[in-house]
């Protein structure tokens, strides 16, 4: 018996690095076991901050549904699509788009963030403004009970349910003859955050991995190519000479461990650095090597879908193909309780009966 269904996506912004395997892919891989699961390539999503060239998207939504796979999401078990197959996100979002006031967006925290951050990139544009919208429509087409966000995300799954209870307040939910679910009042569930246990995930140079930082290492990096970077990915400043002693808990490779390591090794890199009995290349290698039992099996998963892009591409389409009945289904609901329904209804006699 499932716990109910669950709704998550990634933009394509290229091949996934272990920052998004540990934030978030991960605990996806997990959920299939206990929901039932969505997931999708938020390709539109990328458009809202990248319009200016979109000639890599295809190709990265690709590599990213490579990497979905490669990583363990199961499309037999879990519905993989690609948003822009869907149409139906966007009609939701055009009919969100009626009723939702513009201060609810532009109050959202992420939207003065990124235009503060993102300086060289014009977003005084419509899409950027109603991006979390476009969310709200993903999340709510699926009727998702639980989106799995990170703390910052939150503010987004809490506007997805004033967006709901606001559309269900305009239009009460129409019932028809033979409705598999007659006790249900409104169109939209309000779905619930699911907090993702956010483990610290440090890029090469210490700071936050991120692609925009090129301190990434991907789920796809060849092993020579991680242990390199590994070598170099910089420690607990405190260890300047091999005989300083350090901290694990003040370096990133520390972090590496905490995430990768297995407990017999941890005691060891407690130790060692701490008194200084070990040093930072030896270290690295005990990480380097706890990384790749995680990174091995990744890529041997993706070396069939390289070899053969095309099977990726066609899981990516029936995905889609499931995705856009179970959006239709409450599109179609949606449309009702607006009176847009696409089926003839005779002309209803107004009050002085003409
Ligand atoms: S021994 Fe390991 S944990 Fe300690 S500073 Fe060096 S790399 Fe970091």
């Amino acid at each position: 018996m499932k716990k109910g269904r669950i709704l998550s996506g990634m933009r394509p912004t290229g091949k996934l690095h272990l920052g998004n395997y540990v934030g978030a892919l991960r605990n996806w891989v997990n959920l299939q076991n206990d929901y039932d699961c969505f997931f999708f390539i938020a390709d539109w999503h990328a458009l809202t901050t990248d319009y200016a060239d979109t000639s890599m998207v295809k190709q990265n939504s690709l590599e990213v549904m490579i990497d979905y796979l490669a990583a363990g999401l199961d499309p037999e078990r879990s519905v993989l699509f690609i948003q822009s197959h869907v149409p139906q996100h966007a009609e939701l979002h055009l009919l969100f788009s009626m009723i939702t006031p513009l201060g609810w967006l532009e109050r959202v925290p992420s939207y003065k963030e990124q235009r503060e951050n993102l300086k060289d990139k014009d977003l005084g544009t419509y899409g950027f403004l109603g991006y979390p919208l476009l969310q709200s429509a993903d999340i709510l087409i699926y009727q998702a009970n639980f989106v799995p966000v990170g703390e910052d995300q939150v503010p987004h799954v809490e506007l997805t349910r004033e967006v709901a209870r606001r559309f269900n307040q305009f239009y009460p939910r129409k019932l028809r003859e033979g409705d598999k679910d007659p006790k249900r009042e409104v169109v939209f569930l309000e779905p619930q955050p699911l907090l993702t246990p956010a483990a610290k995930l440090p890029g090469t140079d210490g700071r936050k991995m991120s692609k925009s930082y090129g301190n990434t290492i991907l789920l796809s990096e060849p092993e020579a190519s991680m242990r390199a970077k590994l070598k170099t990915m910089v420690t607990d400043p405190a260890r300047i000479r091999r005989t300083d002693p350090g901290n694990p808990d003040l370096c990133p490779v520390g972090d590496l461990h905490k995430i990768f390591s297995d407990p017999e090794t941890m005691t060891k890199v407690n130790e060692g650095c701490r008194t200084a009995g070990i040093g930072c290349i030896e270290c690295k290698g005990w990480a380097a090597n706890n990384l790749w039992k995680v990174l091995g099996p990744i890529q041997e998963r993706r070396a069939q879908y390289e070899a053969n892009p095309k099977l990726a591409w066609d899981l990516l389409e029936a995905g889609s193909a499931k995705a856009r009945m179970a959006a239709e289904a409450t599109m179609k609901e949606a449309r009702d309780a607006a009176n847009l329904s696409h089926e003839y209804a005779p002309p209803t006699q107004t009050a002085s009966g003409k």
